[in-house]
């Protein structure tokens, strides 16, 4: 049986941008993927490159959860530095802009809370710059003029998930890794220099294993013995007809959760981390109430989302921590077994995550240290 350098568990962005990076690099790998290469989270997000601090978590875990996090910011910003070359090195446009994020306030409380979370932002290097109404609708004019001010995050901006996986499973295949779809893992055992993996097309051998399994990662780390905080959370996003040209930029409201942008055919994306509904079969499907409240604080922010025609609706499991914080590196007392999860919002962070922990696994140092960062350096 062929033993590889490295096997990887599970093919979304993470997974997929690690066997390339490996491969290239010259390890020999491969990826075991359950279903097929970005069918989970990757493949249906929201699309959005989110860099500054989530206005609802910061409101509702406040300064101190914040000050904590804020350190994980440089990943995300060096990550999306990297997803402006990306369409450039995989030879497909990916639809990349970062025509910047803005956050609406409608109230003076709002815009104090933006503020506060401006500074701290700004102690990791992110600068995210205070509009007043004027200011605000000079920049968005689409806005309802009933936004009182906000604040614009210019290094955010959005990505398109249906062409990203399959643009980088290609890739890697290029380089030379060897990824299995509809491959579902179900053991995990051994050591550095001599893991087994069973999957439902036979027993794979590999010297070292990353876990990139997404929501599903506590179940991989379970097989050896090791247990994450960390579970898969049902979302939901929507999508509306094209309409001509109207919004360049990441919209966010400070009063409900929302995520707004327009995609480069003219269809407008909202989502914001609204939950889908699990019916009893496991199988996930769009709660009417969630979409309701979605697109209510959407058209409040947009007024022309009221009159444009919402064609579809999806679902699918995100990968979350409670504090936000990723689990990135070599498992504590498991020599070679290595995990890549980058919550929530893993898909702006994607791509460095990939690249630490491919320094990691190739024996280098990470392009950025990961203390204070990740849950395993600490
Ligand atoms: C609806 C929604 C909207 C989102 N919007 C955004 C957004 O706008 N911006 C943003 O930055 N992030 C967003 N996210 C989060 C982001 O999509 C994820 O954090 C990111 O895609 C995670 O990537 P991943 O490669 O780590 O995991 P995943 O994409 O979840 O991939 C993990 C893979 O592992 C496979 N797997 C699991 N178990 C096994 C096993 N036993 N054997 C083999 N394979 C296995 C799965 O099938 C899956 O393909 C959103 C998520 C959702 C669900």
């Amino acid at each position: 049986m062929k033993r590889y350098d490295v096997a990887i568990i599970g093919g979304g962005l993470v997974g997929l941008l690690t066997a390339w990076y490996l491969s290239r690099e010259g390890a020999s790998v491969i990826l075991l993927e359950a279903n097929d290469f970005g069918s989970a989270a990757s493949g249906a997000n929201a699309g959005s490159l989110h860099l500054q601090i989530q206005y609802p978590e910061f409101v509702r875990y406040g300064e101190g959860w914040a000050r904590t996090y804020a350190p994980t910011l440089r990943i995300i910003k060096e990550s999306i530095d990297m997803w402006q070359k990306l369409g450039d090195e995989v030879g497909e446009d990916l639809d990349v802009k970062i025509g910047g994020g803005i956050i609406v306030a409608r109230d003076a409380a709002q815009l104090r809370f933006i503020e506060a979370k401006a500074k701290i932002e700004a102690t990791v290097g992110i600068e995210t710059q205070i509009l007043d109404q004027v200011a605000l609708l000079k920049k968005a004019p689409y806005l309802s003029k009933d936004a009182l001010g906000g604040g614009i995050c210019a290094s955010e901006g959005k990505a398109n998930p249906l062409r990203v996986t399959f643009a980088i499973s290609r890739t890697a295949i290029a380089a030379g890794a060897a990824l299995y779809r509809g491959t579902p893992v179900f053991d995990l055992s051994g050591k550095i220099g001599d893991f087994s993996i069973k999957t439902a097309r036979g027993s794979f051998r590999a010297d070292k294993v990353i876990n990139t399994a997404g929501a599903k990662a506590a179940d991989i780390a379970a097989m050896l013995g090791m247990k994450i905080e960390l579970g898969g959370f049902p979302l939901q996003v929507s999508v509306t007809e094209p309409i001509a040209p109207l919004i360049p930029h990441l919209v966010y409201s400070a009063a409900g959760k929302l995520s707004l942008k327009q995609a480069s055919n003219g269809a407008c994306i909202i989502g914001g981390g609204w939950a889908a509904h699990q019916r009893d079969n496991g199988h996930l499907v769009t709660n009417p109430l969630n979409f309701a409240g979605n697109m209510a604080i959407a058209a409040g922010v947009v007024p022309q989302i009221a009159n444009t025609r919402t064609i579809r609706s999806w679902t699918a499991w995100v990968n979350g921590t409670s504090d936000w914080r990723p689990i990135i590196g070599e498992a504590p007392g498991i020599p070679g077994f290595y995990l890549a999860l980058f919550p929530w919002v893993g898909f702006s962070a994607g791509p460095m995550t990939a690249r630490i922990i491919s320094d990691l696994v190739l024996g280098r140092p990470p392009t950025i240290k990961l203390d204070g960062i990740s849950v395993l350096a600490d």
